[in-house]
């Protein structure tokens, strides 16, 4: 007989744009390999608190001061890091009744979390249901080098690492080896599979088809000295004494509109394209030559893939500075802050140095890992096989774990 089709829940954050492509990545891999198996749900953990607690203020302090003292009590003894800032566990605490609803409601098989903050509580809701030994639960690493402890939980029956390096901090904090994968960051099917020949992208997207093209942007929310880099990009690919351009630019600003009116109300000597957030980022990304970007997971590893040497010029302290050494030790590119060298190294790069931007687009090309997420679904896949016939999971409440907070 058919096999029920089984629940996957996956928990993500819409802050900048890297969670959201990852979950995406995982779904639309699921959806790829095994079609009506899997029904996906995403789930957005912060976007249904948007402005809290600035909005209310009040009821979020005697919020936080009731449950900061639970969430100590409860996790001083596994995790003790975790505890270190109590303004996240207050946070976090406050989605334990958003993940228990969430929880209960979609029933899930597995819960696949790509989130920093959704380990701990997903598996204490799931503990406390007497449901650990029935539900899948995965975490997927999106940083992919220096990333936060509370990636790593030792309950998680898989933790997904995208490099070496991060799997090594996995094992100092405590997972086994047996826990552990590497397959690489999780990067949307329509990018790891698709054959597109740049010429024909040049047309569809209406650019210049023969002038070396370098894409700039700044992760989902673009961020990061975009306008400065555009505005010096304009001057060192205009050729003076021809009187013409060495290259174009196309400019992502993600969901920053102010960047987008601003950069469309400059003139331009060079070709110029400024837009505003895009869905079909394959499609830019392989129509042009090199890239420009903070140093966003999502972004470095969708530009290794379609091998374009990348100018990494800003990075968020903490998550994000490992990846620069990962890319630049790699000859995938270089790192530099002033939006003057950029656009000389860009400008050189369009026409002296056109072997240097060859060889860091082949090293770019030995880094990708485009089957990382095909690998990811199908080792979930083989953990939820051996769970057994997952049929009828008691998700009904007896008592409620949000009631007791
Ligand atoms: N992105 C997109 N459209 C845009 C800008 C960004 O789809 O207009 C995607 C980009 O392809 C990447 C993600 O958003 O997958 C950005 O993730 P990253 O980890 O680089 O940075 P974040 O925005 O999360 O800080």
């Amino acid at each position: 007989g058919a096999e029920r089709t089984k629940n996957v829940l996956i928990l993500m954050s819409d802050t900048g744009g890297g969670h959201r492509a990852s979950a995406e990545a995982i779904r639309d891999a699921f959806s790829i390999e095994f079609g009506d198996e899997y029904r996906i749900i995403v789930k957005d953990v912060w976007k249904e608190y948007t402005g809290w607690p600035l909005n209310d203020m009040e009821r979020s302090y005697k919020f936080m001061v009731k449950h900061v003292q639970l969430w100590k009590v409860a996790f001083h003894s596994t995790s003790p890091r975790w505890i270190h800032s109590c303004y996240l566990a207050a946070i976090a605490a406050y989605y334990a009744k958003e993940v228990e609803a969430g929880l209960m409601e979609y029933k899930p098989d597995i819960i696949i979390s790509v989130h920093p903050l959704m380990q701990h509580i997903p598996l204490w809701v799931l503990k406390w249901q007497g449901l650990q030994k029935k539900v899948v639960f995965v975490t997927v690493i999106t940083d992919l080098n220096t990333c936060h402890p509370t990636w790593f939980h030792p309950g998680v029956n898989r933790c997904y690492c995208p490099s070496d390096a991060v799997a090594k901090r996995a094992l100092l904090d405590g997972l086994e080896d047996s826990q552990i994968r590497v397959f690489g960051l999780p990067i949307r099917p329509s990018f790891a599979r698709a054959v597109l020949s740049k010429d024909e992208l040049r047309r569809e997207l209406e650019m210049d088809p023969d002038l070396p093209a370098v894409l700039l942007m700044g992760g989902g929310e673009g961020m990061g000295p975009v306008k400065k880099t555009a505005r010096a990009l304009g001057e060192s690919l205009y050729d003076r004494e021809l009187g013409k351009p060495i290259g174009q630019l196309i400019v992502i600003c993600g969901r920053n509109k102010a960047l987008v009116s601003t950069l469309e109300a400059d003139e331009w000597k060079i070709p110029v394209k400024v837009l505003g957030f895009q869905t079909q980022m394959e499609k830019w990304m392989g129509s042009c030559d090199c890239i420009i970007t903070k140093a966003g997971p999502g972004t470095i590893a969708e530009a290794l893939i379609r091998g374009l040497p990348i100018i990494l010029n800003d990075y968020i302290p903490g998550q994000e500075k490992g990846n620069v050494p990962y890319v630049v030790d790699n000859g995938a590119g270089v790192f530099t802050r002033s939006p003057k060298e950029t656009a000389r190294i860009v400008a050189d790069w369009f026409s002296t140095k056109t072997d240097e931007l060859k060889r860091m687009s082949e090293n770019a090309l030995k880094l990708a890992q485009p089957e990382a997420v095909f690998d990811i679904v199908k080792d979930i896949h083989e953990l939820a096989a051996e769970r057994g016939p997952l049929a009828n999971i008691p998700y009904e409440l007896t008592s409620s774990f949000t009631s007791l907070i």
